[in-house]
């Protein structure tokens, strides 16, 4: 076994077994300069005079079937390299094929997006060494003609303005392998169960629109949410289907000319998006005040510890060089193929909060939760149109069943609730056949055992007492408590809730508050 150093700063080595000739070893090592120790009156919350500056780059993994170039099944995890074939592993001889899905989804998001689509658009290698790239480079698209340009995603901010963040370009490429860093083995080994998965590349135009953590946390959040309506991606950050890049840099108010960005990495939640450009946003502006250069360089976020590593130092383009993808022919779209894909594109969540608004005159923020997913958003439209009151739905999707959805971990749409079945609990609580209370207890019936409303509360025997039944409780809790009444007679009207208490405790639950008020005071009028 020969072991070799890489590039990685972290001096992680990897083992080439049975490889007789030494791999080229990138020459350069970045220093690892100590974490620096943040004072807090260099950053206030307004990071003093300074303004921030973030480019953001997304990569998500596209939900197609198969693999970019080769008929591997595409999905997350599994026993490693288990997923390969010659072609995404490279092996000489072997020859690249279009997976059109991916075409799709790219030209779909590209759309959704608002971008101008390249009608011929063609594919580059970007070369580079390392043990994830078995390829020696990586598929992808450089230069004027990615696939979508010019696009753009409004973000709605905290206090209800919208921003709109430009997009620069939308772009096809292939993910990589992943190295797996074990302690205990003392160097890194490659699964490339990953190698030659659709990616899709996400850009933002320069200067930077976003101008905060917070902006970049929106942006991501709003892409996300796009992504997954068009159907492009399952944009799961923790399991880096979703993988947000956000470029961020400071310069002095009044400074045109930006500063040095840095990359951010290993983001693996919203929170860790802005979390992260609030750190590196610190550290860069505390190393300028330190008459230090910031360094164009990746760093990665720790979120145990809050702070961001230096990983390495950035290759500029030229080191890539790039050149044509010579076993790709390009790709020329017909006009009719755009439109077909742009007549294809669902209602977007901005769209569908809108016509929520307004159509089943909803508060705004109810209609932007139940959009923020699509599979919530349909389900509430199936209730609705099974004959649910529109706001009564809303309020028991947002109340009740996402708080038993979110305690079994699964979503609303996938529990044995269905919109036809909850359209039908609001109706029994609008006819007046069950109170709100016990319709909560009957939800949550229909939650574990799948059953509809009525059999639910048949089975049990939930109806609310009928008047009469309710009038006979009353007289009888009026004629075992002579003193209450007695005293209620007497001008202490307070102590009548506790003869309602009674009424209810007979009742278990089971009665109309407002037949109990007006029967009891029939019954004392009386007494
Ligand atoms: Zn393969």
């Amino acid at each position: 076994m020969i072991t070799v150093a890489t590039a990685n700063r972290c001096a992680r080595t990897f083992s080439y077994k049975d490889v007789k000739t030494c791999p080229i070893v990138a020459p350069f090592t970045p220093p690892c300069p100590p974490v620096l120790k943040l004072s807090a009156p260099v950053y206030n919350g307004r990071m003093m005079n300074y303004r921030v500056s973030v480019g953001m780059e997304c990569h998500a993994e596209l939900l197609t079937a198969s693999k970019m170039f080769c008929s591997c099944a595409n999905a997350f995890g599994g026993e490693p390299n288990t997923r390969t074939c010659p072609v995404c592993l490279g092996l000489p001889g072997t020859l690249p094929v279009f997976n059109a899905v991916a075409v799709e989804l790219v030209v779909k998001t590209a759309l959704a997006l608002h971008c101008d689509i390249s009608m011929r658009t063609i594919f580059h290698r970007k070369n580079y060494f390392y043990p994830d790239l078995p390829k020696g480079y990586q598929v992808s698209q450089y230069g004027d003609t990615p696939i979508g340009t010019n696009g753009y995603v409004d973000i709605e901010k905290a206090d209800g303005t919208t921003k709109r963040i430009r997009i620069t370009r939308v772009h096809l490429e292939e993910d990589t392998g992943k190295s797996i860093h074990s302690d205990g083995l003392g160097y890194s080994v490659m699964d490339y169960n990953r190698a030659g998965v659709p990616l899709m590349e996400i850009v933002t135009d320069f200067p930077p629109d976003v101008e905060s953590a917070e902006e970049a946390r929106l942006y991501a959040e709003t892409l996300r949410g796009i992504l997954l309506y068009v159907g492009a991606s399952d944009g799961r950050m923790e399991q880096g289907s979703l993988r947000v890049e956000p470029n961020p840099s400071v310069r002095k108010e009044g400074t045109e000319a930006f500063g040095v960005k840095t990359e951010l990495k290993n983001l693996n939640s919203f929170r860790a998006v802005q979390l992260g450009i609030e750190y590196e946003a610190k550290r860069q502006i505390a190393q300028i005040e330190a008459g230090e250069t910031v360094l164009q360089a990746t760093y990665g976020w720790d979120a145990e510890k809050g702070v961001t590593v230096l990983q390495r130092v950035k290759e500029t383009e030229q080191e890539y060089r790039y050149f044509p993808e010579p076993d790709l022919i390009p790709i020329e779209f017909a006009p009719e193929y755009i439109e077909t894909m742009r007549a294809s594109l669902p209602e977007l969540a901005l769209d569908k909060k809108n016509r929520f608004v307004s159509e089943y005159a909803l508060p705004v923020a109810d209609a932007a939760t139940l959009v923020s997913d699509k599979a919530t958003a349909d389900f509430y439209e199936r209730a609705v149109s099974a004959g649910g009151d529109p706001k009564a739905v809303a309020n028991w999707i947002l109340g009740e069943l996402t708080r038993l959805a979110s305690g079994a971990k699964i979503a609303i749409a996938g529990g044995k609730v269905s919109p036809e079945t909850l359209a039908e609990l609001t109706r029994t609580v609008a006819d007046g056949t069950i109170t709100t209370t016990i319709a909560k207890r009957v939800l949550e019936e229909m939650w574990t055992t799948g059953e509809t409303a009525t059999a639910v509360i048949d089975r049990l025997g939930l109806r609310v007492a009928g008047a009469d039944a309710v009038a006979e409780m009353v007289a009888a809790v009026v004629a075992a408590h002579p003193d209450i009444v007695a005293k209620i007679k007497g001008g202490n009207e307070k102590v009548i809730a506790f003869l309602k208490g009674q009424v209810m405790k007979e009742a278990k639950g089971q009665a109309r508050p407002d037949d109990i008020d007006r029967l009891l005071k029939d019954a004392i009028d009386k007494a």
